[in-house]
C-alpha cells in the first residue's frame, strides 16, 4: 500500500453522453466486472435508473490496474448526472482529485456538460476531457474539441477520443488516469480523517457509508465519532467496492471504501459529515450543508384505510434517500398525508417511482408542486409567534396576508441553455413568457449558443423543460443552478367552487400573471371535475375579486365520465390534475357543498 499508486476519479456528463457505457467498459478492461454481450450499465443499480437510463445514486467502484509494471487502486466514484442532484455530484467530486469529463461526438457541449464542468473547475480538480461515440456516422470530435477550448480553456490536444460502446481508446484513458492525475493529497501522521460522502441503508447491517480516508486509517473495533452530531459508533465492518462489497482488514489514508458502523439511519449518517476517532478529534472537512428541498408536493392516499401501508413505504424510502424531507400534512378533502420536499422535479418523479417499486400498490395523490416562496414579516405579533422575522412558506394554504408583511420572496435559478441557433427566436419568446431575464448570451461555435437567464423557479417547476425540448425539437438542453432569493409581487388565489373556497386548490401566483393562471386553472379544473348532474361554478379569485371564471359541463351534455382514482402511473402534470379533481369530486360529495350547489342552481334558474 501506498498512496503515489492511488487515483480516486469521478465520471461526468451531460444526460445519455455515455458516462455509464464508460464505466461498464472500465470494470470490464480492469477485469472487476466480466465482458457483456449487451451494456449492463452495472453501476446503475437502482431499477429506476436502469428504466429510465440514468444515474439517480452514486455508486462507487475500486479497479486494479496495472500501468508501467505497477499496481494502481483507482477508485472510481460514479455521480448522478442530472441537476436536481448537483448536491450528490459537488458530494462526490469532494472525494476525489480528478474528472472525465465525457462529451458526446455528435451533440457536443450541453447544459450539464458546463454545469458539471464549473462544479469540478471549483473543486480545483483535474480534468479529462473524453469526446465520446466517435463510431456514430455524424460523429465531429473536431467541433467539440474546439468548443471545449472555447469553453473551458482546455487544449484541443488534452482530448481522448473514445467509443465507450465499442471499447476504442478505452485502455487509454486508464493509463491518462494514471499520467494525469494525482494521488490524493492525505494528512500524514493524523489519525482517521474520513469524508462521508454517500450512505445507503440496508436492512440487516444498518446505514452502509462511503468514506474517503484524507487521513489515518480505520478498522472493525474502532471507536469513531461523527463530527456533526457528536454520535459515537463502533465500526462493525469496512472494506472496499468493486462494485460488489468486499470486506477489509483496514482502510488507510487515500483509499476510498465503505463502513457499517451501526447507525441506524441515513440523518445520522449525514452526507458531507467527518469521521473520526473517539478522543482522537480533527479539523473537520469544509463544505458541510444538509440537501435543501426545493419543489414541494402534498401527498395522500386515495383511500384513507391505506394511510399506514403508504406511511411504512414513504419511511423505508426515505431511509435510504435524506435529501426527501418529509412532515404530515392533512387535508379536508383528502384526509392525513404528507408534505414532501425534493430537490427539485425528476427527484420528485424518480421518488414516485420508486415508491411504486416499493410493491405498494393503492394509488397515490400528489397535489401540484410549488416552491418555498419567503416572506419577511412585519407584525410584531407574528414574529414573535414565529420567533424570526422571515418565514418561509412551503404550503400555499398558509400564505400570510400581505397586511403582516414587509415583502414576499421567491427562489431564483440561473438557468444555463445551449441550443441550435435556429430556435434562437422561439426559445427567447419562452423564456420572456416565464418571467426571465437574460444574463449571458455567447456562440459556443458557428451554429451554437449558449444563454444564461435568471429565472423565477416557479416558472421552470411545471412543463418548461418540455417546451423548451419541443419547440427545439428536442435540440436544447437546459441546466440551473440555486439563485437565491429576490422580492416578488406575490399573491394568493382561491379556488371557488359555487362560490366556497378549496383550501387545497390554494395557489400563489405572481400578480402579473395572476389572471393568467386563474384563468389555466379554471378550465383545467373545468375539464377534470367530474360530469355531475348539475353545474358547477369554478371561480379564481385574489381577495374578494373573481378574476376568472368557468362553469362545468353537464352530465347530460357528454356521456364520458372521467375517473379520477389517482392512477400514481400517470404523467406527473396529470397526476396533479387528477389530485385537484379528486379534491373537487370529495367536496361537492360534502352535504355543506351539495346544500351550496342547490343554491347556486336555483340561483341559476
Ligand atoms: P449516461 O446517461 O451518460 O450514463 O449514458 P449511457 O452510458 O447510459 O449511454 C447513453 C446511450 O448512448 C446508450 O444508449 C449507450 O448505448 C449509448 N452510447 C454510449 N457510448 C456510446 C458510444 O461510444 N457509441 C455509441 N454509438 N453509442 C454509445
Ligand atoms: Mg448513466
Amino acid at each position: 500500500y501506498d498512496v503515489e499508486y492511488i487515483r480516486n476519479f469521478s465520471i461526468i456528463a451531460h444526460v445519455d453522453h455515455g458516462k455509464s457505457t464508460l464505466a461498464d467498459r472500465l470494470l470490464e478492461i480492469t477485469g472487476c466486472i466480466p465482458k457483456a454481450a449487451s451494456n449492463k450499465q452495472v453501476l446503475d443499480k437502482l431499477q429506476v435508473e436502469r428504466e429510465r437510463g440514468i444515474t439517480v445514486k452514486a455508486q462507487t467502484a475500486s479497479l486494479f490496474y496495472t500501468y508501467e509494471a505497477k499496481k494502481y487502486l483507482l477508485n472510481l466514484i460514479d455521480t448522478p448526472g442530472h441537476v436536481d442532484f448537483s448536491y450528490e455530484v459537488s458530494r462526490s467530486l469532494s472525494a476525489c482529485q480528478g474528472v472525465l469529463l465525457v462529451v458526446d461526438a455528435n451533440e457536443g457541449i450541453q447544459a450539464q456538460t458546463v454545469a458539471n464542468f464549473f462544479l469540478a473547475f471549483e473543486a480545483q480538480l483535474s480534468i479529462i476531457p473524453i469526446i465520446n461515440k466517435i463510431d456514430l456516422k455524424n460523429a465531429d470530435p473536431e467541433r467539440v474539441e474546439k468548443q471545449i477550448e472555447k469553453m473551458f480553456d482546455i487544449p484541443a490536444s488534452d482530448c481522448i477520443r473514445i467509443s465507450a460502446k465499442l471499447g476504442t481508446n478505452v485502455e487509454t484513458v486508464l493509463q491518462e488516469v494514471v499520467r494525469r492525475l494525482p494521488p490524493p493529497k492525505i494528512e500524514k501522521g493524523s489519525p482517521l480523517k474520513a469524508l462521508l460522502f454517500d450512505s445507503t441503508f440496508d436492512h440487516y447491517r444498518g446505514v452502509v457509508a462511503s468514506i474517503a480516508l484524507c487521513g489515518g486509517d480505520v478498522c472493525k473495533g474502532n471507536k469513531i465519532v461523527s463530527a456533526h452530531s457528536g454520535k459515537c459508533y463502533e465500526v462493525n465492518e469496512v472494506g472496499i467496492l468493486t462494485p460488489e462489497e468486499v470486506p477489509a482488514e483496514k482502510l488507510y489514508a487515500g483509499q476510498v471504501g465503505y463502513l457499517i458502523a451501526g447507525m441506524k439511519d441515513v440523518q445520522e449518517a449525514q452526507i458531507g459529515d467527518t469521521l473520526h476517532l473517539l478522543k482522537q478529534p480533527v479539523e473537520p472537512l469544509p463544505g458541510f450543508k444538509p440537501a435543501k428541498p426545493m419543489v414541494f408536493a402534498g401527498m395522500f392516499p386515495v383511500d384513507q384505510s391505506e394511510y399506514s401501508n403508504l406511511k411504512s413505504a414513504l419511511e423505508k424510502l426515505t431511509l435510504n434517500d435524506s435529501s426527501v424531507s418529509v412532515s404530515r400534512d392533512s387535508s379536508a378533502a383528502l384526509g392525513a398525508g404528507w408534505r414532501l420536499g425534493f430537490l427539485g422535479l425528476l427527484h420528485m418523479e424518480v421518488f414516485n417511482q420508486r415508491l411504486e417499486q416499493e410493491e405498494y400498490n393503492a394509488s397515490v395523490i400528489m397535489t401540484s408542486p410549488t416552491v418555498p416562496y419567503k416572506a419577511v414579516l412585519s407584525s410584531p405579533k407574528l414574529i414573535k409567534e414565529y420567533g424570526e422575522s422571515e418565514i418561509t412558506i412551503v404550503n400555499p394554504s398558509a400564505f400570510p396576508d400581505k397586511s403582516v408583511v414587509k415583502e414576499y420572496l421567491e427562489p431564483m435559478i440561473l438557468g444555463t441553455i445551449i441550443s441550435p441557433d435556429d430556435y434562437l427566436g422561439k426559445i427567447m419568446s419562452l423564456c420572456q413568457t416565464r418571467r426571465a431575464e437574460q444574463k449571458s448570451f455567447l456562440y459556443i461555435d458557428e451554429h451554437r449558443i449558449m444563454m444564461k437567464y435568471l429565472f423565477p423557479l416557479n416558472e421552470i417547476v411545471v412543463d418548461f423543460y418540455d417546451n423548451l425540448k419541443s419547440l427545439s425539437s428536442g435540440y436544447a438542453s437546459f441546466d440551473y443552478e440555486d439563485a437565491g432569493y429576490l422580492p416578488a409581487d406575490l399573491v394568493k388565489m382561491d379556488i371557488l367552487l359555487n362560490g366556497r373556497p378549496v383550501e387545497e386548490l390554494v395557489t400563489i401566483a405572481h400578480r402579473e400573471k395572476a389572471y393568467e393562471v386563474g384563468k389555466a386553472i379554471c378550465e383545467r379544473l373545468r375539464d377534470a371535475i367530474p360530469r355531475q348532474l348539475f353545474e358547477i361554478a369554478v371561480q379564481a379569485s385574489i381577495g374578494s375579486k373573481i378574476i376568472a371564471r368557468e362553469t362545468t359541463f353537464h352530465a347530460s351534455q357528454n356521456l364520458m365520465h372521467r375517473r379520477c382514482d389517482g392512477d400514481n402511473k400517470e404523467t406527473f402534470d396529470s397526476s396533479h390534475l387528477t389530485a385537484a379533481a379528486t379534491v373537487v369530486a370529495k367536496s361537492i360529495d360534502t352535504p355543506a357543498i351539495l346544500s351550496d350547489n342547490t343554491q347556486f342552481l336555483s340561483e341559476n334558474g
